[in-house]
């Protein structure tokens, strides 16, 4: 049994992350603020003696003993990490200066969720590990993105300059049960909007791809990433490399829902990446890791729990 800290567990990624760790008989300490993350996608895990829940801003300072801690905190679609640009640039940095301070005082590995936005607009197509990426520094992604990548230079500092033992995941976009229903981002968007029948809002001309990634891979992937003993710390990229535009993505979920909904073009906010794939040999040869989960089953176990949450809330 270990003693495993997950920042911001009870958000999307954290919350499924925080069962499976339970599940493999861990004790765990599930840390968040609640900003976007909610007690109800940790409910059912409230009961058990392994399971402490604690809030939490990892902008300030935290002590306990652990072995491994995932630092998930942070908000991660675009109109929730610009409602407070400044808090959210805070998050990363001083959330991983924090995280870092205790995994050198406690001699624990340390994994950071990184992300492709490092890669900002990619100019490079897939995107690999070593491609340095094209980030705007002053736009409104740069809270994130930049907030980002200044946490992955702090854990190869700490790397370097303290031996802390530290992984870095850059995830591609992920989806699944468990995301917010308010959370802005383009797959519950597009799900709630077919599942009432309302317009789907594609911004720009949906010729920009992403990749989307079913959440229970993705989890695998940080497990793998965080219990790798030949001391691969990456950065490794996790995602799911099939590629498609968001407007097919659009005609598929009105397929998938069987809806009604009509498709609308609304105005794309800036920096928005034209697009975005995973190269994953790396994660391939060294975790022996890639996403098993299709696309159309991953996404039917989502549009099923959104139409339980919506249900829920009429
Ligand atoms: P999410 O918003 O659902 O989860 C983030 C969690 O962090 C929430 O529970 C939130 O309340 C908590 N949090 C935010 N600020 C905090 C703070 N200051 N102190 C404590 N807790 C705080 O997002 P997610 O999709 O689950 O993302 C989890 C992590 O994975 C994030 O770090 C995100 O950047 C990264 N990531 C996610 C994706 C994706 O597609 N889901 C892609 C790339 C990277
Ligand atoms: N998007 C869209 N309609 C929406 C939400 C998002 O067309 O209602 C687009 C968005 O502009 C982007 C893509 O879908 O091009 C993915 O957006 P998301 O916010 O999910 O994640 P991103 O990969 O941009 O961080």
């Amino acid at each position: 049994m270990k003693r495993i800290l997950v920042t911001g567990g009870a958000g999307f990624i954290g919350s499924h992350l925080c069962e499976r760790l339970l599940n493999e008989g861990n004790d765990l300490i599930c840390l968040d603020n609640f900003f976007t993350g909610s007690k109800d996608n940790i409910r059912h895990l409230l009961g058990n003696d392994h399971f402490e829940l604690i809030r939490h801003d990892v902008t300030k300072e935290f002590f306990a003993e652990v072995d491994q801690i995932y630092n998930l905190a942070c908000p991660a679609s675009p109109p929730h990490y610009q409602y407070n640009a400044i808090k959210t640039i805070k998050t990363s940095v001083l959330g991983v200066l924090h995280m870092l301070g205790l995994a050198k005082r406690c001699g624990a590995t340390i994994l950071q969720a990184s992300t492709s936005e490092i890669y900002g607009d990619p100019q490079v197509h897939p995107q690999k590990e070593d491609y340095w990426g094209n980030v705007n520094p002053i736009g409104i992604r740069s809270c994130y993105d930049e907030g980002k990548r200044c946490a992955e230079t702090l854990m190869m500092d700490y790397h370097r300059q303290n031996h802390v033992d530290t992984r870095i995941v850059r995830i591609f976009n992920t989806y699944g049960p468990n995301m917010a229903v308010n959370d802005g981002r383009v797959v519950s968007n597009f799900i709630i909007q077919a599942l009432q029948n309302k317009d789907i809002t594609i911004y720009g001309d949906g010729s920009q791809t992403r990749s989307f990634c079913y959440v229970s891979d993705l989890v695998d992937g940080l497990v793998k990433m965080m219990n790798n003993n030949k001391g691969f710390v990456g950065p490794v990229n996790l995602g799911n490399p099939s590629e498609r535009s968001i407007l097919d993505f659009a005609k598929y979920i009105i397929e998938l829902t069987n809806s009604n909904s009509k498709i609308v073009f609304k105005e794309l906010p800036s920096d928005d990446p034209v697009k975005r794939k995973p190269d994953i040999s790396l994660a391939k040869s060294k975790l022996d890791w890639e996403p098993r989960v299709d696309i159309k089953d991953g996404l039917l176990k989502t549009i099923e729990y959104f139409s339980t949450k919506l249900g829920e809330l009429k």
